[in-house]
């Protein structure tokens, strides 16, 4: 049994897989507290629900893309079952991780979204580093700035450890950074990564 906040639809904000409709599972409970959380409503709480009956919801919505979430999913160990369900059941999965905790049993199929914590997060420091090496093509690692010594730090990470096949994300934290000053710093730095807004906030969804 997982326990779940909420089984929606909605578009994708935060990735490579930004704009595409998907089905979005938060699960509940998270290990780090970043001080702009926008989720905090999922530290706790929640229903107990199965894998199958998690599969049935997210088969109401008939969306092929499906992303859990949370809080941080990882901390509840069923998740694995979870991805390994969807995966056999035929959906794209999409995996968003603090990246703190351990990724070596997410199933090979998931693409794992790493949201690295920077120092303006008040959680800097808390990424596992053996998950550098389970790393795979096609995964995200995904940088949200506060300001200019987080970008400053992003941009170390990037040129010291980034490589081929990982893609790269920098996105400001919203009402804190000003978007047009991170894209001016890309671009100043001609800096191989993709900028990025939180879309579904633009638009005032989930
Ligand atoms: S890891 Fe995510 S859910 Fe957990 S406190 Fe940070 S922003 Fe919130």
């Amino acid at each position: 049994m997982l326990q779940v906040i909420e089984v929606f639809a909605s578009l994708q904000g935060e990735s490579s897989y930004a704009g595409l409709p998907c089905v979005f599972i938060r699960l509940s409970g998270c290990n780090l507290r970043c001080n702009y959380c926008d989720t905090d409503y999922a530290f706790e709480g929640g229903e107990w629900l199965s894998v199958e009956q998690i599969l049935s919801q997210v088969k109401k919505y008939g969306i092929p893309l499906v992303e859990v979430t949370g809080g941080e999913p990882l901390q509840q160990k069923e998740s694995i079952q979870l991805m390994q369900a969807l995966v056999k059941s035929g959906y794209q999965v999409l995996l968003e991780t603090n990246g703190s905790l351990s990724i070596a049993d997410v199933p090979a199929e998931v693409i794992r979204i790493i949201d690295y914590k920077l120092r303006g997060s008040g959680e800097g420091g808390s990424f596992a580093e053996a998950n550098y090496q389970l790393l795979r093509d096609g995964d995200e690692i995904k940088f949200v700035i506060s300001d200019r010594a987080d970008y400053l730090e992003a941009k170390r990470w990037v040129e010291s450890r980034g490589r081929e096949g990982l893609r790269l994300l920098f996105s400001p934290v919203s009402k804190r950074l000003k978007p047009e000053l991170l894209a001016e710093w890309i671009l100043e730095d001609a800096l191989a990564v993709r900028f990025q807004i939180q879309l579904h906030k633009v638009l005032g969804i989930a």
